[in-house]
Parts: C-alpha cells; sequence; structure tokens
C-alpha cells in the first residue's frame, strides 16, 4: 500500500483541510508511486505561516550558536541515513544514485557549514566622529520566510535556503515542488529529529497556484526565496516586491562551453558532455552551448558524438546507469518539441534526438543523450531553456567572437572556457557575463563555502551559500551608544 505523507505544521504531522493527495510519481517507472502528499489549500499555508509567527520571538531569543548547533545535529542525522535518503532522491527524481548520494553529501556539508556561521554571526565596529561613542553594526532576522523549491534538487537547493534562513534567526515555511517532496520531507524529519523547536520550521505541500501563492502573497511573511523557472520567479518577484516584501529569485540558464584551439580537447570533451548529460541536463548549471573554435571544432564534435552515444541510459538506481529519466511528461515532450524545433531550424542532429522505447523505458521518461552540430546563436535551441540531455555546438573563428556568442543571451549563470592560454582565461574571467565562471571546470558543480548565483534574467542578484547567504535573510542595525 501507498505511504501517504502528511504536512509538518508547528511541530506536527498533519492533514490538509482539502482532505486531498497527490501522487509523487517515480519518473523511470511511473507504475511505482513513491507517495501520496497533502493537496494543501491557502488555508492550510495560512496555518503554516501562523505557526512560524508564533514560534518567531522564541527561536530569534536562542543565540546563534545555539541554534547552530541544531544545524550541526541535523547533518549528523542525514549522514547516517545517506544511502535511504538518497535512494529516495533517485526513486522520486530520477537521477543517478551516485548524484543522489552526492546531493546528500552536499547538504550534510551545507548544514555543517551554516552551524559554524552561528559563531561568526558578526556585524562590523566603525570609529565615530564623536568621542566616548561605540558604533557598530548588529544583524537580526527578516521574521516568518517563505522558500519556495524546485525538483531537481530536492534535498540542496532547500537545504542551502533552509539553513542560512534558521541560523540567521529566521522562521520558516517550505514548499518544495510537487514533482519531489519526499525528500524535502526526510530533510525536515531530520531537522525535528534533531531538537528544531515546533513551528521554527514547516513544511506543506501543494500547488504553486494554491500554497505558493498564499506565501508570496501574504503580508506576514517578510522575506521569500525562490529557485525555479524564470515565468514563475519573474511572476512571484513582482508580487513580493508589490507588497514591500524581501524577495530573492534564482532561475534558469544557457550555460556555455568556450573551447579555444589550444584547449586539452580530451577534458573539454568530458566536461562538455558530463555537463550537458549528467542528471539528464536537468540542472539550472548545465552545459546546454559549446562554442568552439573552428580550427578544432570536427574532432571535438567527432568526440563529443561517440562520447554521447556511449551515455548508459536508465533506472538511476541500477549500477552503470550514467543518465536517469527527465522528470515528467511534460518535461519530455519540452525537450522533444525542442529538439523537433532544432532540425527545423536547420542544426544538425548528430547523435540521439529520440524518447527511448522498449523494456526498461516504457514506463518512464527517456530521452537518448543528444547532441547537435552546425548551430547558429540565434536559433532557439541556442537561446532557451531546454532542461534535458541536449547539446548545441556553435563553431566560431577566434576567441572574440567565441565572447560575443557566450554573452548572447539572456541568461547569465555560468560559463566555462577550456584553454591553455592564461591571457585569454583572464580576459573571459573579465568578459563574461555569468555568476559562475570556470576555467578548464565544468558549468555544473558549487562548493557551499563560496557564493551562488546568477547574472541578468538568471537572478535577482542577492547570492546564495557562502558566507553572503545570511544577507538575504537578515537586517541590519547601526548601534551609536554613547558612554
Ligand atoms: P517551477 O515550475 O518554476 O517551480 C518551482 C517552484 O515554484 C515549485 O515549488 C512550484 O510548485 C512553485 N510554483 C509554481 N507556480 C507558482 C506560483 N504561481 N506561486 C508560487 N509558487 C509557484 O520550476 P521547476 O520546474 O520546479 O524547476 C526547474 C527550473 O528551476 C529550471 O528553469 C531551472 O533552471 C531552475 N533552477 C534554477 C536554479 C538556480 O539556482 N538558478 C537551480 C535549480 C533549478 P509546483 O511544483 O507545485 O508547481
Ligand atoms: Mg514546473
Amino acid at each position: 500500500m501507498t505511504e501517504t505523507f502528511r504536512n509538518y505544521i508547528g511541530g506536527n504531522w498533519v492533514d490538509s483541510v482539502s482532505g486531498e493527495t497527490f501522487a509523487d510519481l517515480n519518473p523511470a517507472d511511473t507504475s511505482d508511486n513513491v507517495g501520496n502528499f497533502q493537496a494543501s489549500t491557502a488555508e492550510d499555508a495560512r496555518a503554516a505561516i501562523a505557526a512560524a509567527e508564533d514560534a518567531r520571538s522564541r527561536w530569534r531569543a536562542m543565540s546563534p550558536p545555539a541554534r547552530g548547533e541544531i544545524l550541526a545535529r541535523a547533518a549528523r542525522v542525514i549522514e547516517a541515513d545517506l544511502g535511504r535518503i538518497a535512494g529516495e532522491l533517485t526513486r522520486e527524481e530520477g537521477k543517478t544514485i551516485g548524484e543522489a548520494k552526492g546531493e546528500t553529501a552536499r547538504a550534510v556539508q551545507i548544514f555543517d557549514y551554516f552551524a559554524g556561521e552561528g559563531r561568526r554571526l558578526g556585524g562590523e565596529t566603525a570609529p565615530s566622529e564623536f568621542g566616548r561613542t561605540l558604533l557598530y553594526t548588529i544583524r537580526e532576522p527578516l521574521g516568518t520566510v517563505g522558500l519556495i523549491t524546485p525538483w531537481n534538487f530536492p534535498v540542496a537547493i532547500p537545504a542551502w535556503k533552509m539553513a542560512p534562513a534558521l541560523v540567521s534567526g529566521n522562521t520558516v515555511v517550505i514548499k518544495p515542488a510537487s514533482a519531489a517532496p519526499k525528500t524535502t520531507l526526510n530533510i525536515i524529519a531530520a531537522l525535528a529529529e534533531a531538537g528544531m523547536p515546533a513551528g521554527v520550521l514547516n513544511y506543506i505541500t501543494g500547488s504553486g497556484s494554491a500554497v505558493g501563492n498564499e506565501i508570496t502573497g501574504n503580508p506576514v511573511v517578510k522575506g521569500v526565496s525562490f529557485t525555479g523557472s524564470d515565468t514563475v520567479g519573474c511572476g512571484i518577484y513582482s508580487q513580493v516586491t508589490g507588497r514591500g516584501g524581501k524577495v530573492q529569485c534564482e532561475m534558469g540558464g544557457k550555460n556555455p562551453v568556450i573551447v579555444l584551439e589550444d584547449a586539452d580537447l580530451d577534458k573539454a570533451v568530458n566536461l562538455s558532455i558530463m555537463g550537458a548529460m549528467w542528471s539528464t541536463g536537468q540542472k539550472c548549471t548545465a552545459t546546454s552551448r559549446a562554442i568552439v573554435h573552428k580550427d578544432v571544432v570536427e574532432e571535438f564534435t567527432a568526440r563529443a558524438v561517440k562520447s554521447a552515444a556511449a551515455i548508459t541510459v536508465g533506472n538511476g538506481l541500477q549500477e552503470g546507469v550514467q543518465v536517469g529519466p527527465s522528470i515528467d511528461e511534460t518535461q519530455l515532450n519540452t525537450v522533444l518539441d525542442y529538439i523537433e524545433t532544432g532540425k527545423d531550424e536547420g542544426a544538425r542532429l548528430l547523435t540521439g534526438g529520440n524518447r527511448l522505447t522498449g523494456p526498461g523505458f516504457d514506463q518512464g521518461w527517456f530521452v537518448e543523450p543528444t547532441v547537435f552540430g552546425d548551430v547558429d546563436p540565434g536559433m532557439r535551441i541556442a537561446q532557451e531553456e531546454i532542461f534535458g540531455p541536449v547539446l548545441a555546438i556553435i563553431a566560431v573563428d577566434d576567441f572574440e567572437e567565441a565572447m560575443k556568442v557566450a554573452n548572447a543571451s539572456r541568461f547569465g549563470l555560468s560559463a566555462a572556457i577550456c584553454t591553455r592560454d592564461i591571457t585569454r582565461a583572464m580576459e573571459f574571467v573579465e568578459g563574461i557575463e555569468a555568476g559562475l565562471v570556470h576555467v578548464n571546470s565544468p558549468t555544473v558543480g558549487a562548493e557551499v563555502q563560496v557564493p551562488f548565483g546568477g547574472m541578468k534574467d538568471s537572478s535577482t542578484g542577492t547570492r546564495e551559500q557562502g558566507s553572503v547567504a545570511v544577507d538575504f535573510y537578515t537586517q541590519i542595525k547601526t548601534v551609536y551608544l554613547e558612554y
């Protein structure tokens, strides 16, 4: 029998007032229902917000190091249960078990890192123009904050929002994506087990339009941190700023890798294909454009096609599988539509391009790793986020043209260059319009101790992770103390 999971509000596991649930299907095998989750309403969301408001002054009164200790204990709980959590992540999201374990281990690092921030949440002191005056700043929490997260990193993204929000003294209402609510629930349960006081952290599942919209629209919610598509993000941004709230949105990408004529080609091919195909291309930082110097484009293309065609696609829980399914039928169809668009636009389909069928595939949403050559920078497949295992190869005459093409995008999340030339590498670092910049490393991947986020339409500009993550979740008070 399929288990039914509840919301976590005010320290209790509770049903939605709707009395209804929705299914969380395994994208590798839709006959497998991971669990039924509460189809919550705006009324449930208001109850979660009220619980967070009620806990606010008590949580704020606890010292930051003591708050940090709870996060550190949660890290130990997750670590001890990493295999199960990662397995459930793969089962509901589809990424391979190796990637799921890596992501869960990342969540452990995130809680450990922000546990330490509890001892570093300082302000600054400054000399005063006047004598006998102590001039300094302190950080205060915003109050109740709302976190709205996507399905593609259902452990890491909730963790990197919850940890800085909580350690800096905010109470939280989190709404995970409906396509992957179980993994986030596992993290909530770990935080509860670690001793998070009732009401400080509230978890509620349900649709973006009902639950999400109540969180973003409710004036009690002082800050909203969102990661997801740019359509939804832009709507949330206007709604929250319109009511005077603070908002942070991390959205899509169209991340390029530039391959120059002097690049280590094996390395360039590996990091491009890995960046494009792993996690089924469902990473905001996935590589989707390879911008390659004309002298090496033929060789690069031949090797990239060979490498993509050799990828083993299947159920991510099976050993040897390198790429899992798309998250759902809509996403699969989006990917297949973009592949048709690429062909119609005159790009050359070099490998892949089809839905996978047959035993092991028919019950899931699998698509072949796909590489296009002869892509023009203006084509839709070179401009729009596909969120699937599709790489577009664009040939350029020189470094200057490569930079122009790389920057000719409304997105600016992550970008990479492969070269042995330090001058060009540094010119790339200076000229590229992206929040995350890689030299001889893939566009994907992020370490917890440094800021993460994009430029242009990829982000509203604040940064997550690293010590600056608390900037969004705090407000600064300046104190003039005369003695
Ligand atoms: P999405 O469709 O925008 O959904 C994200 C979250 O917003 C989900 O929890 C969704 O709930 C909720 N939501 C939908 N409509 C809403 C509304 N009107 N009001 C409030 N909340 C609403 O994105 P996704 O499909 O889950 O994720 C894929 C996207 O995320 C891609 O574009 C990817 O690039 C982006 N992403 C960006 C980053 C980054 O850091 N830049 C990282 C990862 C992913 P439901 O699930 O219930 O609809
Ligand atoms: Mg969606």
